[in-house]
Parts: C-alpha cells; structure tokens; sequence
C-alpha cells in the first residue's frame, strides 16, 4: 500500500468512487479506502432513482446539476451507466400535500425543471398500471427528466476511470483511525498499514459517524435500517418511478423488466441488523397491489436490506470542518446516488482550491447550530 497520497477518501460506494475520478482527474494522488468492496454500503443496495422534485433549492439543484452530468456520464467514462429517463411521479393524497406541491413546483420551475401536476388521466396516461384510487391520490407531481441508473454499473464507471488516471482503490482495508496534529490531518491508521496525507475525505455512508469520532467530531446523523424487494422480470409495462410520501413507497421497472422498490417496514426496530423481514415482505406487497393491481399476480424473487445515513434535516453534510483537511461527504439520507456526481464536482473543486460551480456552505454542519430548514420531500 502507498505511504503518503494528496487525498484518501473513506468508502468505495458512488459517492466515493465519484470523487475519486473527480480528483485524480484534476492531478492529485488519491487513495480510496474500502473496508468491504466496491458498492458494498447503501450504494449496492439502492433503488438508483434520479429525482429533481425536492422541496429545498439546495437538493433540488444538487440534484438538477447531477442530471446533467449523468446525461454526459456514459460518454465520459466510457461505460454504459443504465441511464432511462422516464420520469418521477410523486402522488399527491390530499389538500395538505397539494399546498406543498404547489409549493415544490413554483420553486422547481424557477431553477428550470420541467415538472407539472398532473390529475387522473395523466396519470393513467403516463403509467396504465396504476390505478389511483388504489393510491388513494388526488393528483401528482411528474418530471420527465428525472429517472434511473444503474448502481453498480455506475459506481464501476467511476471506479475504473478513476484508476485509469492514477487512483488507487484498495478493497478490504478498514480505517481503524486517523491521527491529527494541532487540529489538522496527519496520517490515516488502516488493518494494513498507514498511510500520510493533508486530506481525508469521509464518504463512510451509515458508518460516517465513526470516521468523524477518530478526528473528535461528533455528527448527528443516524443510520436507518431500509428494505428493498425485487419481482420476476416483466416485459415494459411502465417507465416512471412512482412514490408516495405519505405511504413512504417507492417502485420503478428496471431496465432488464424487474420492479424494484421499497416501503418503511410497520415493525421497524432500530439498529446495524441486516436479516430482512416478513412484515415488510408483506406490508410491500400488499401496497404494490393497491398502486398497481396487476403486480398482485408476480413473483417476487429477492429481498435485501440497506441503511440510510439520515441527517435532522434529510440534507448532505459536506465540505470542510474544524480538522484541516477533514472533509465530509455524507448524511445523503436516502437519496446519495442521484446527487453524487455534483457533489464529487464540488468537493473535488474545494480541495483543488478550483472556483466552485455552486456554494456548498448552507451544507455544512455548522448548520445544525442555527435554526434547520428541513427537507419535505422524502420517503419515511
Ligand atoms: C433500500 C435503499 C434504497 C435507496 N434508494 C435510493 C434512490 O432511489 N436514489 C438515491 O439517490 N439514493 C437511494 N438510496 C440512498 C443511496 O443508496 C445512498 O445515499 C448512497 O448510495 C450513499 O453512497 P455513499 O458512497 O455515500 O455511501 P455507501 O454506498 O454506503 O458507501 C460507504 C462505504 O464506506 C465503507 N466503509 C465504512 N466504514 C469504513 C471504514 N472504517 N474503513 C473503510 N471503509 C469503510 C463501507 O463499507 C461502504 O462501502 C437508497 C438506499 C437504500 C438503503
């Protein structure tokens, strides 16, 4: 293993890998350590939806400057990322959410989005599965341009072009502690050796809150334990990823035919534990049959569990902090895929002190100090 590197980043999963390629493409050495392998966190485990409608600017454009690079991606990486634009459609159940829609929409407008509500009709139009008296909806929220990619393929563009150029990722090699001198960074302590650098970034997902503890910061975010399930391959029924607030439900059809998504579990216990569970497995199906009556009759093939890293106000935590050259990149809460290709942008902007496209510094956790402006557009 290398003895010294310009910037080590904690954690091989997109956001990672992404900044990885970000940096090395700008001529720094960099080194990502990975305790498990490449997508092994949340990364692996994700729905890989691409969402622009979010209530806060901060993560509707983050997400908004995402879409362009990924538009871009596959070209520029030289792999094929999965990428489909089939748009989001968010269900709208009552008055309540209708307000906030209208709310959401004119704020989206304004940056550039094409998104609209849409009534019954539309909504059979775009997706004739749903039935939205099922739904229980009243209307909903639609972005063509918002869509899906696929997780792994992604995170291996990444990966490989970052190694192209220089980055060296090593697999299996755990951070145990990161040694600091006068509040700035040292050396980085892995089961297999040490490793000198002036940066570290922290892109640990759900284990983010133990990098922070090595350098003496404590972070507020918490992992929340998310099933996912995935049905028998179907042939194209519908291309939108649909969810629901309020039901906390998610599902689009991959691009190989499987529907894939997820729904908070209603006997949720709090904790590291991974064993999926029956009540999900049910709650899911049971929902995807009121959605969509038609999916009442396939099969499911596999379920799985993943964690979110949540922050108190479902935004990121990124950017600089009182440890010189501890930089954090975590805190996604649930929706760390569609916004890593900005993100890396902008953290491999600030450490190669290049001008930044977007300020980051409403996303640092200083935050937490002052009054949040939390995020209104997540699934439970
Ligand atoms: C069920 C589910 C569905 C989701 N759906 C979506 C979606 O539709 N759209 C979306 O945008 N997001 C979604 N997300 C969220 C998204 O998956 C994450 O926000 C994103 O993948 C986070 O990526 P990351 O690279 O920051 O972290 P991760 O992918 O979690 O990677 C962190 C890595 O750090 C490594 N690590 C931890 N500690 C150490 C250590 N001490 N030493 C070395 N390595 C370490 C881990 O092994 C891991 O590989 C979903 C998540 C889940 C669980």
């Amino acid at each position: 293993m290398e003895s010294k590197a310009d910037v080590v980043i904690v954690g091989a999963g997109i956001n990672g890998c992404a900044l990885a390629y970000e940096v090395a493409k700008r001529g720094k050495d960099v080194v990502i350590l990975e305790k498990n392998y490449i997508a092994y966190g949340a990364t692996g485990r994700c729905g890989a939806g691409i969402r622009q409608q979010w209530s806060t600017k901060e993560n509707a454009m983050l997400a908004k400057k995402s879409v362009e690079i990924f538009e871009r991606l596959s070209d520029e990486l030289g792999h094929d990322i999965g990428l489909r634009q089939g748009g989001y459609l968010i269900a709208i159940h009552d008055e309540d959410e209708m307000k906030q829609a209208k709310k959401n929409v004119e704020m989206q407008k304004s940056i550039g989005l094409p998104v609209r509500i849409i009534y019954e009709d539309e909504i059979k139009e775009i997706a004739p599965i749903l039935n939205p008296e099922g739904m229980n909806a009243i209307a909903a929220t639609f972005c063509p341009t918002d869509g899906h990619a696929n997780p792994f393929k992604t995170t291996y563009a990444y990966a490989k072009s970052a190694e192209r150029m220089g980055a060296k990722i090593y697999r299996f090699t755990e951070v145990k502690n990161i040694k600091t001198s006068d509040k700035k960074i040292e050396k980085v302590v892995t089961n297999k050796g040490e490793i000198k650098t002036e940066y570290v970034v922290n892109c640990a997902g759900a284990w983010s809150k133990e990098i922070a503890k090595m350098v003496g910061i404590e972070m507020p975010n918490k992992p929340v334990r998310k099933e996912a399930l995935v049905t028998e391959p179907l042939k194209r029924i519908f291309d939108c990823m649909v969810i629901s607030f309020k039901h906390g439900i998610y599902f689009s059809q991959q691009e190989e035919g499987q529907i894939l998504g997820g729904i908070p579990s209603p006997e949720e216990k709090s904790g590291y534990y991974t064993e999926p569970t029956f009540s999900f497995l049910k709650h899911m199906s049971y929902m995807l049959g009121k959605y969509a009556p038609p999916l009442k009759y396939v099969n499911i093939l596999r379920q799985w569990t993943g964690f979110y890293d949540v922050t108190p106000d479902a935004l990121p935590i990124l950017g600089k902090t009182e440890i010189e050259g501890f930089i954090q990149c975590n805190g996604f809460s649930g929706h760390g895929f569609m916004i890593a290709p900005m993100t890396a942008r902008l953290l491999a902007q600030l450490i190669c002190n290049e001008k930044m496209d977007m300020s980051i510094d409403r996303l640092s956790q200083n935050r937490f100090k002052e009054k949040i402006i939390k995020e209104k557009s997540v699934v439970g």
